[in-house]
């Protein structure tokens, strides 16, 4: 087993960390799923245009990659060309944010997010071949 880096926050200190950037950020935090790789928030655009509460739903905080996706949901929110008709665009943006805002961001948290990136990309090209319209991208 790898020895725990003695530097590295506590879960605990992660989640205070998600909660504060959401306080402040008039974002309501739903920690309730199960699993990380479901996480998705509410597009700012249509909070925007329907005036509706920014939201994130994620599961809760027990790993640095549940942490990380956390703080790329709030990148959603807080990150540059977030209104961007281009789904790659906002969700490379909100990569950005989140590794940059991080208490500590492991090569491990890099390797998810670009995985993450990746199958979005792949995702935005197979929109593309079939003509479809872009969705929202998560
Ligand atoms: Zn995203």
């Amino acid at each position: 087993m790898r020895k725990k880096s003695s530097n590295r926050p506590s879960l605990s200190a992660m989640t205070e960390h998600v909660e504060r950037l959401c306080r402040n950020a008039d974002i309501i935090w739903r920690p309730w799923l199960q699993r990380v790789d479901r996480a998705y928030c509410l597009r700012l655009v249509d909070c925007e245009l329907f005036d509706i509460s920014r939201e994130i739903v994620t599961a809760p905080i027990h790993s640095v990659f549940s942490y990380a996706t956390a703080l790329h949901e709030i990148g959603h929110y807080l990150s540059r060309y977030q209104r961007s008709k281009n789904s790659v665009t906002r969700e490379r943006w909100a990569w950005s944010w989140g590794r940059a805002n991080a208490l500590v961001w492991t090569e491990a948290m890099e390797r998810y997010a670009v995985r993450a990136l990746a199958r979005c990309e792949k995702l935005e090209r197979r929109r593309h071949k079939t003509g479809r319209r872009s969705a929202a991208g998560r």
